[in-house]
């Protein structure tokens, strides 16, 4: 590195350290990557995006960190999950060509051995010489060797191999566990709502959350199968995706049930928001491809609650699902409290 690059860099370094704590970053080596490259000001986008977020919720949501990450700094530099499975395959192809030579290392073997031993029958029928039997011999200890050798190499390398699998299956394992987001909806995942929950509350600053579920989403399952109730959780959740502007973020709670939390709002404001989508939800439409049929009569129950200060995020999510049980009890597809 270059003495001026050094320079450059540490500066931003010196320049991040300070934000990241007003901001009240975990510092991580993501949130150092990403706020290194806050202040080195090399991508507008995400600083526009990123100060957006802050302007929103008054700090940065871990979530909110994680996906800028993903998408500005991430894509170029990190080895995610991808890297790992071309890596393993990469291993694998390389564990398995290995194989295919020794095979047909055995099997030269095994003609050899052929060869040799109608030579050797040779010995008796034509009195070979005692050097012609010596050079059978020291052809046959030559081309044993070689064999022996090549089965080592394979040995080691299957050695080699399996330790380097056992080293990415555990590296795949964590990436997993760590993951943010649900595979099926591409929306965050309750993981990552509860730590931006608890990263909210932590700040005191206004916020809302609404909890939404999929009525009767068992029938979808029941009538027209699994793989159709999971086209329906992923309608709704792109539905979902779309009612996010202004800062707010969807997640899938789990199963057929979606949170939103909706930032600098009050109850007022959150309860016309979930309004407006439920309306939204009643339009949507998702194809049977097994009867070609259009299915069009999919609802949601909507349970809203502003945090309130001093609040935990358990608490906080209970009145939000009180709210939506309630919502359940008078009939469904509504939005709960009813009016504020
Ligand atoms: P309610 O209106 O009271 O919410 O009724 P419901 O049928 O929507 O609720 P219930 O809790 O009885 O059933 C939810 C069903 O969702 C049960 C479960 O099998 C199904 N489910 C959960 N996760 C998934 C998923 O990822 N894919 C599919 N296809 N079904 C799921
Ligand atoms: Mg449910
Ligand atoms: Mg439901």
């Amino acid at each position: 590195m270059s003495k001026k690059l050094f320079q450059k860099s540490t500066e931003n370094l010196r320049k991040a350290v300070p934000l990241m704590i007003k901001n009240q970053v975990p510092t991580t080596p993501t949130n150092y990557a990403l706020w290194y490259t806050y202040v080195d000001n090399s991508l507008p986008q995400m600083n526009k995006e990123l100060d957006q977020a802050i302007t929103d919720y008054g700090m940065c949501p871990p979530a909110t960190g994680e996906t800028l990450y993903r998408t500005y700094v991430a894509s170029k530099t990190e080895t995610d999950i991808r890297q790992l499975r071309s890596s393993l395959e990469l291993l694998l192809n390389e564990v398995s060509h290995s194989m295919t030579d020794t095979l047909a290392d055995t099997q030269d073997f095994q003609q050899m051995i052929d060869k040799n031993f109608d030579c050797l029958s040779r010995v008796e029928d034509e009195g070979l010489s005692f050097e012609e039997v010596m050079e059978l011999v020291r052809g046959l200890i030559s081309e044993s060797k070689e064999i022996r050798h090549s089965t080592r190499f394979l040995n080691n390398q299957l050695n080699t191999a399996s330790s380097e699998v056992e080293r990415l299956k555990k590296q795949l394992e964590q990436v997993q566990k760590d993951a943010l987001y649900d595979s099926l909806s591409s929306l965050l995942n309750r993981r990552a709502l509860d730590n931006d929950l608890v990263s909210l509350c932590a700040t005191e600053q206004p916020f809302s959350f609404i909890l939404v579920d999929i009525d009767h989403f068992k029938k979808f399952n029941d009538e027209y199968g699994h793989l159709f109730g999971d086209s329906v959780i992923k309608a709704i959740a792109r539905r979902l995706q779309l009612s996010c502007r202004d800062g707010i973020t969807a997640y899938r709670f789990g199963g057929e049930e979606f949170a939103l939390v909706v930032p600098g709002k009050n109850l007022r404001v959150a309860r016309q928001l979930a309004e407006s989508i439920r309306r939204a939800i009643e339009k949507v439409s998702v194809k049977d491809k097994r009867s070609n049929r259009q299915v069009d009569h999919i609802t949601a129950s909507f349970g809203v609650a502003e945090y309130s200060a001093k609040e935990s995020a358990s608490s906080l999510i209970d009145k939000a699902d009180k709210q939506l049980y309630e919502a359940k009890r008078l009939g469904r597809n509504r939005v709960l409290p009813m009016s504020v």
